[in-house]
């Protein structure tokens, strides 16, 4: 499909010639996800203000790339390093899809001196990189934002990709399949205040509403925080990215008051995994709506929202709370270990009507371990009383359970599909005409994969090559099917669940 020409603010052009890295920053999905997230801007602005590196962008889908950089055109195959940011597991297609096309050797045992080195990292791979090691020559295990600085020297100590890989193999959370031994220890930037956060942030000058438009609009995306307090049992997040860590308002200030001035914006985008939870929300949150800056959050806590806060973000222009009760019974919801009271749901939401919002969003999943059908029914039950009671427009968001490495129900598959279909066809009789509320559920087909990808180990390398290159749904069936690998079984083996994990060495 022909791409939309556009211009963006902001982007980094370099004389290839006069630079020793030249990195290809790949996103393997569209560009409007790539760039809603903070993982590009950051590692975009963090080694292109390397005076030896030049990092260009590259995306699966929407713009000249795969096989050619947004910035200048730069061949992705001209890169002495490509990197990707894996935050969901169905991605790796587009990774996979991306190297084929911009014509760099799929497998990494395969590669020579003349390719580029392949760089992983980002949430799925920092909980289990094993199936994906076909493909990647070295992962970042954590958050990369001082290993990244290691790669980029070694590639500039020499052009062996051999003794590149070697190289970074000794260096802490950097996980090279080729060369490490033993434990590999997760990367945590311990003091947020001192970690560099992006202000010069590259923005698409688009039309409203344009595909290529950011998610949140034409706006600053601000991390408060990292990792969660909390740890729910099933949440990834509340796992790999601890202890949580936030940035102090005096910092949030400084960084949105840069940002600002160069981007040009006026909305800030929060970003954290528990926002809530901020000591100062409300003063960060008042002195953003006071400056006549819009705003906008990620999900809040239920138990955290409080009258004051929804009457700023409406003043912020926000029109939706986003909240994730996760179960409508009470009774799961302990036992997934949110330490949510459901009176503080429907309190949240009485909130909202009150600051004047408009309509809510609610996440839940379905397929939990030990949940019943009387559970599933609950979540109807709960929307239509948070319907009625609000007012409000309710739109309930309902995932099947994936399993995810690391976590404390790492060991829980999912149910097998049969059962996650019932499961969403009692979910959908239910919510049959309750009125001011729809119903948004994962397609279960998706689930399993992504499930299968989390839970994997090495052997799936070829289901995975196999089904990049027919794509789609159908693709992995086909690929299961040709390779005689059994893939989608991963998903609710329990057996295999009791023995060594295959990220075991991972700390
Ligand atoms: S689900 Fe939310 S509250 Fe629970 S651990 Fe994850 S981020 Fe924290």
């Amino acid at each position: 499909m022909p791409y939309e020409a556009f211009t963006e603010q902001n982007v980094v052009v370099k004389d290839a010639s006069k630079v020793e890295v030249l990195f290809g920053f790949c996103y393997p999905s569209t560009y409007r996800a790539g760039m809603s997230g903070l993982a590009i801007h950051l590692f975009y602005a963090i080694l292109n203000a390397r005076s030896d590196t030049s990092c260009e962008r590259y995306f699966r889908y929407d713009t000249r790339s795969p096989v050619n950089s947004v910035e200048t055109g730069r061949p992705l195959r001209d890169n002495h390093v490509v990197g990707f940011s894996l935050t969901y597991e169905e991605d790796i297609l587009g990774l996979v899809q991306m190297l084929e096309m911009g014509g760099v050797e799929i497998l990494a045992n395969e590669r020579t001196d003349e390719d580029p080195i392949v760089v992983v990292g980002g949430p799925v791979v920092s909980a289990n990189p094993e199936p994906y090691v076909d493909f990647v020559d070295a992962f970042v295990i954590g958050e990369g934002d001082l290993a990244i600085h290691n790669i980029i020297d070694a590639v500039s100590h020499s052009n062996m990709r051999g003794e590149v890989l070697e190289e970074i193999s000794t260096v802490a959370g950097i996980y090279v399949p080729a060369y490490s031994t033993g434990t590999i220890s997760r990367l945590i930037m311990p003091n947020l205040d001192e970690v560099f956060h992006p202000t010069t942030q590259v923005l698409a000058n688009t039309e409203t509403r344009s595909h290529l438009e950011q998610v949140f609009g034409r706006v600053l995306l601000v991390e408060v925080s990292r990792g969660c307090g909390h740890s729910c049992k099933f949440c990834l997040v509340g796992h790999i990215c601890r202890p949580r860590r936030v940035r102090s308002e005096a910092k949030l200030r400084q960084i949105i008051e840069e940002g600002v001035k160069l981007t040009g914006v006026n909305k800030i985008a929060l970003i954290a995994s528990s926002l809530g939870d901020h000591d100062n929300l409300e003063d960060i949150v008042g002195w953003i709506v006071d400056n006549g800056w819009g705003l906008s959050t990620p999900s809040l806590r239920a138990d955290k929202v409080t009258q004051n806060i929804l009457h700023l973000l409406k003043k912020g222009g926000q029109r939706t709370l986003t909240i994730a009760p996760e179960t409508g019974s009470e009774r799961l919801r302990k036992a997934v270990g949110k330490g949510l009271n459901e009176q503080a749901i429907y309190d949240a939401v009485q909130f909202a009507k009150k600051a004047g919002l408009q309509s809510v969003k609610a996440y839940f999943i379905i397929g939990l371990p030990d949940e019943t059908d009387a559970d599933v029914v609950a979540i109807a039950r709960m929307t239509k009383r948070l319907a009625k009671e609000s007012g409000l427009r309710i739109t309930t968001n309902v995932n099947p359970y994936i399993p995810k490495a690391q976590t404390r129900w790492e060991r829980e598959p999912q149910p097998p599909l049969p059962i996650l279909r019932k499961k969403i066809k009692v979910l959908v009789k239910s919510m049959r005409n309750i009125p001011n509320a729809s119903l948004e559920v994962l397609d279960p087909r998706r689930a399993r994969i992504q499930a299968a990808l989390s839970l994997g180990d090495q052997s799936i390398g070829q289901v995975i090559r196999l089904a990049a290159s027919y794509g789609g749904l159908g693709g992995w069936r086909r690929a299961e099917k040709e390779t005689g690998i059994s893939f989608f079984r991963l998903a609710n083996d329990k057996e295999r669940l009791r023995g060594t994990l295959p990220w075991h060495f991972i700390s």
